[in-house]
């Protein structure tokens, strides 16, 4: 037995087993670094969340993109956005795939651009969820080079018709970003999709904390209620 229960859950396909681009910029960024719980969402599709609002997320999330959608056409004229069904990017890292549906692509001569929109707060992992996505783009001969990777947020201001775009830079951004070290982690991660053996699970309040398998797994570390003394 493992030490993920999947009792009801369905396995996919092994020719569809994949890791997406979120789970690998987590990785990357020690956001979640337990290979554990990569390992089993390469292999299983899970059951929806019951404390996580998805109609409320995909309300917030097509807002910021409705309002991201005109600014960035405007900051690149020229440019063709690709329909949403050209969106499904993947690409093979040591063999396994990485899949990801960036929000929009644009593509201009031989220039691939990506723009991903967020609902909540800035998250470290972001810019290596949309670079990689921007790899993808190019692993998928979409283009030949990157021309720009941006995020857009919510406006801070609460200016409801207004988001904050980020440029986050160009090729020379995503190497940055993609340094040795980090592609070496990614590696080293993604060798171990999919081997048919469990490897070794690295519990921390952090990692466990937004895992989505801490209701099934042994090993989930639960953040310390703390003790209310009565004083009265
Ligand atoms: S709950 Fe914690 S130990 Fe278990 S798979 Fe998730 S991150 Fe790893």
């Amino acid at each position: 037995m493992g030490t993920i229960s999947t009792k009801g859950l369905k396995a996919k396909n092994k020719s569809f087993y994949c890791l997406g681009a979120t789970g690998v910029a987590k990785a990357a960024t020690d956001t979640n670094n337990c290979a554990l719980s990569h390992y089993y969402s390469y292999e299983f599709k899970q059951e929806a969340d019951p404390s996580f609002d998805s109609e409320q997320w995909r309300n917030d999330h097509d807002k910021v993109l409705s309002k991201t959608i005109p600014q960035i056409k405007k900051r690149l004229p020229n440019t063709k956005f690709l329909e949403p069904e050209s969106q499904f990017l993947k690409m093979r890292i040591e063999n396994k795939t990485v899949f990801g549906v960036p929000d929009i692509v644009g593509i201009k001569e031989n220039k691939i651009f990506i723009i991903d929109a967020k609902s909540g707060k800035k998250r470290k992992e972001h810019s290596y969820q949309v670079s990689l996505y921007a790899l993808m783009g190019i692993a998928n001969k979409l283009a030949t080079e990157i021309g720009g990777i941006f995020l857009s947020y919510p406006s801070k201001g609460n200016d409801s018709e207004k988001v904050e775009l980020i440029d986050l830079g160009d090729q020379e951004a995503v190497d940055k970003l993609w340094t040795k070290e980090k592609r070496t982690k990614v590696k080293s991660l993604m060798k171990k999709m999919g081997e048919g053996h469990e490897p070794d699970a690295n519990p921390s309040i952090s990692n466990c904390m937004y895992c989505s398998w801490k209701n099934r797994c042994s090993l989930a570390v639960k953040k310390e209620e703390k003790e209310l003394i009565d004083i009265f």
